[in-house]
């Protein structure tokens, strides 16, 4: 089953124009400061907003379980909308329908749709080919916005129909990988290099922490990891990391690990896109 988290519109951070965003539930990552925690587990989920709640009971009277089953019962009878659901099924005819409204956007902006998550490349790969296969029909630019922790044969699918990759490296150091997102790297950075090889067109995204990747270390070998592995780069993002997700993990249930997470001051950031430049990343942008 293929969930949707969230369709977002006017986006401008995930590729060229205006855009609209796709959000897949589930990833196979589980990097600690995740912006999008309602996307990493595969099923739906109940957020509520504890901290609002004024206890009136109207969600446990109206609930038919005893333990809560994602069933989105008690999401219309709270009465300060404290509660929804994470995770919306989506006929393909159906989300084509709703990510045309805004041809006319993409069409003067240079935009497109952009699938994200999540790990759009770790969802029923029928689906996202189909999706991707028909936005291509109907000439409708899509970028696939991925981690590339996922079997290159689910890049290999929708290589023909995706505009732009927007793919995230975040450290080379294997250590800190399996420390901070949980997995080995090396299958994202094999997938990389082989992208590259067969032609996708690739924007590198950095998130930058200060406390995981944010040194000059960590960033030279990145550089260094696409410098010797010839990887063609049209544009690199370097993200400074921000915690506007983290009141999420509360409302999922969950503790945010990422408290002491801070990101480098500009001037860091400034250095850091000097390094990537003087490297020949001529196209290097801080941000989105
Ligand atoms: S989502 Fe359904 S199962 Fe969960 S608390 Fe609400 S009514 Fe109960
Ligand atoms: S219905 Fe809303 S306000 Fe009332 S107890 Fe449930 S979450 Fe709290």
């Amino acid at each position: 089953m293929t969930l949707i988290t969230g369709i977002q519109k006017y986006s401008i951070h995930d590729g060229d124009g205006i855009r609209t965003t796709v959000f897949f539930k589930g990833c196979p990552l589980n990097c600690i400061w995740c912006h999008n925690p309602e996307t990493q587990s595969y099923q739906r989920e109940l957020l509520s907003d504890k901290e609002a709640c004024i206890n009136c009971g109207k969600c446990k009277a109206a609930c038919p379980f005893d333990s809560c089953q994602s069933c989105g019962t008690c999401v219309d009878v709270c009465p300060l909308n404290l509660r929804e659901i994470a995770g919306e099924e989506y006929t393909i005819p159906n989300l084509l329908k709703e990510l045309k409204k805004d041809e006319m956007f993409y069409e003067e902006s240079g935009g497109g749709v952009t699938l994200s998550g999540g790990e759009v490349l770790a969802q029923d790969m029928d689906y996202i080919e189909t999706l991707m296969m028909r936005l291509s029909r109907i000439g409708i630019p899509a970028n696939i916005d991925t981690c590339g922790y996922v079997p290159y044969e689910n890049i290999q699918r929708i290589l023909p129909f995706t505009d732009t990759f927007l793919y995230d490296v975040k450290l080379v150091n294997q250590e800190k990988h399996k420390k901070y997102i949980g997995k080995d790297n090396q299958l994202i950075l094999e997938n990389l290099i082989r992208l590259s090889q067969d032609g996708g067109k690739l924007h590198i995204r950095i998130p930058v922490i200060k406390e995981v990747n944010g040194s000059k270390e960590d960033l030279q070998e990145i550089i260094d990891f696409l410098t010797n592995n010839n990887i063609l780069v049209q544009r690199i993002h370097l993200l400074p990391y921000h915690n506007t997700g983290s009141g999420k993990y509360e409302k999922l249930g969950k503790q945010y690990q990422g408290k002491a997470f801070t990101p480098p001051s500009p001037e860091e950031m400034e250095n850091f896109k000097k390094l990537f430049i003087n490297a020949g990343f001529h196209n290097t942008k801080i941000g989105g």
